[in-house]
């Protein structure tokens, strides 16, 4: 729905892409969308963002929608920042247009992400750290030494990495 808001308003979308993938195919994602042009409704009106800039867009409740307003992306979350660092980062776009829709209220918020080039690096060395390691069978420390942590409750290898 939001990506048809925005192509309403004029943006033109890319077709869908094939999506990232790399390390032999074990690590994969998929960006929203990429703006690849602009068709203004009304004539001559320019181009509120720098194209082509990826799409990329959440739906949240109604509270961490208000924090993300508050915070911006890079506070909010580091996960969703990442993210789009990451999806720049292979597809060589310097910008993200970020949106997420309150899922109470139907608004929308809008940022625009400049790429970083350092953040991309620390990134992709963390994600390469991670496939070598496994090769190796090298044992990574845990995330957090408290099995009750959240990011474990969600966490598929659970039962595997805390041996219950
Ligand atoms: S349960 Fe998952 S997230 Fe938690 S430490 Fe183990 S592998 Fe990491």
């Amino acid at each position: 729905m939001c990506r048809r808001w925005l192509s309403d308003a004029g943006f033109v979308f890319d077709k869908p892409s094939s999506g990232i993938s790399d390390f032999d195919g074990k690590f994969q994602g998929h960006e929203d969308g990429v703006i690849r042009g602009w068709a203004p409704r009304i004539v001559g009106d320019a181009c509120p963002i720098a194209l082509p800039s990826v799409w990329e867009h959440k739906a949240m409740k109604d509270d961490q929608w208000k924090k993300l307003q508050k915070e911006k992306l890079k506070k909010f979350s580091s996960t969703y920042h990442g993210q789009v660092m990451i999806e720049m980062h292979y597809m060589k776009i310097s910008q993200t247009l970020f949106s997420a829709t309150n899922a109470n209220t139907m608004e929308i918020y809008h940022e625009m992400i400049p790429y970083d080039a350092s953040e991309a690096a620390m990134i992709m060395a963390k994600i390469a750290r991670v496939f070598d390691a496994t090769h190796l069978c090298e044992l990574l420390p845990r995330i957090s030494a408290d099995n009750s942590y959240y990011l474990c409750k969600y966490c598929p290898f659970y039962n595997i990495c805390w041996k219950v």
